[in-house]
């Protein structure tokens, strides 16, 4: 797990927002929003990504 933004550097704790593309390339929400939710590495979507700890009831989580 990657504990820095790809892009602005800002640290990332287990508890903050991140967001991940499928290569885990890592963001924080900040930038996340500005890319419009498209990893500047490779153009892949990004999303959420899970808290540590947090429990997944269910894959299809899209909020
Ligand atoms: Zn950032
Ligand atoms: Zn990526």
């Amino acid at each position: 797990m990657r504990m820095q933004c790809e892009k602005c550097s800002v640290e990332l704790h287990e508890k903050s927002d991140a967001y991940i593309c499928v290569h885990e390339c890592t963001y924080c929400s900040t930038c996340t929003s500005e890319m419009n939710h498209v990893c500047m590495n490779c153009n892949g979507e990004l999303v959420r990504r899970p808290k540590a700890g947090a429990q997944i009831l269910s894959c299809s989580i899209s909020k």
